[in-house]
């Protein structure tokens, strides 16, 4: 399975980033078999898209609904319009501070694939319910509650981000990363059959270049989401190497 990489940029950057954007572009040219991508604010969508090569631009949230009165929000044909070939959703920043459910996340990521995006779905437990034995539980939950059910793998990753790993510099373990994403191979399985060995199973949350090389060769670890350290080519792109190893 081809590994894919991507960075989310979250509220940062603007249009003095778009060297860094074009530097990582250029590098990603080298390592032809990974597919790379941005997740980046709604604002560098359509400049970076104008000169992005072969990376995947993308979005970090879309709304479910086509149009309407929802101040501040954009639609999956907007995000295509001005250049987006992917969004994230259900990420757990927007989970805790917009307060979106499995069901909004269900439907985000129906709207974004109706529209041909790409969709990275994400999950992960925080650390109250690791520690209460509960973690595999709860993504199974989120899973089953948030995936839409006929998603062609082809168009659709999970990602796995435990919340206590986003930001931190703590880092999952490669057993515990390894156990939780053959628990998600399996309630795929459940959930959509033969399918299931054809999602992307992304890991997210402190990955860098010094521990990407253990995450990306754990068995069932299909790529990374990478939040901080996908801000620059120096940090990124040995993250991209990596994962063509
Ligand atoms: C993220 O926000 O998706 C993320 C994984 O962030 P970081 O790599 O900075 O932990």
């Amino acid at each position: 399975m081809r590994k894919l990489i991507v960075g989310n940029w979250k509220m940062n950057g603007s249009l003095a980033s778009l060297a860094e954007i074009d530097a990582i572009a250029q590098a990603g040219q080298d390592y032809p078999k990974v597919d790379v991508g941005l997740a980046l604010p709604a604002t560098l969508i359509a400049p970076a898209a104008a000169h992005a090569g072969g990376l995947i631009i993308g979005a970090q949230d879309v709304h479910a609904r086509p149009s309407g009165a929802f101040t501040g929000s954009l639609s999956a044909a907007m995000l295509c319009e001005a250049g987006a070939r992917l969004t994230i959703v259900g990420h757990s920043e927007r989970r805790a501070m917009q307060g979106e459910t499995d069901a909004d996340v269900q439907a985000k990521a129906m709207a974004g694939l109706a529209a041909g995006l790409h969709v990275i779905l994400c999950v992960g437990e925080t650390l109250a319910e690791r520690e209460a034995g509960h973690a595999e539980s709860v993504v199974a939950s989120q899973l089953e509650l948030s995936l839409p059910g006929d998603a062609d793998p082809a168009k659709l990753a999970i990602a796995y981000e435990p919340i206590w790993a986003i930001g931190t510099g703590k880092v999952a373990s490669v057993a515990d990363v390894a156990a939780m994403h053959a628990a998600i191979r399996a309630k795929l399985a459940e959930l959509t059959g033969p399918r299931a060995a054809q999602f992307r199973l992304l890991y997210g949350g402190s990955v860098t270049a010094d521990n990407a090389p253990g995450l990306l060769a754990t068995a069932d670890v299909d790529g990374a989401l990478v939040g901080g350290a996908s801000l620059t080519a120096a940090n990124f792109v040995p993250i991209i190497a990596a994962a063509a190893l």
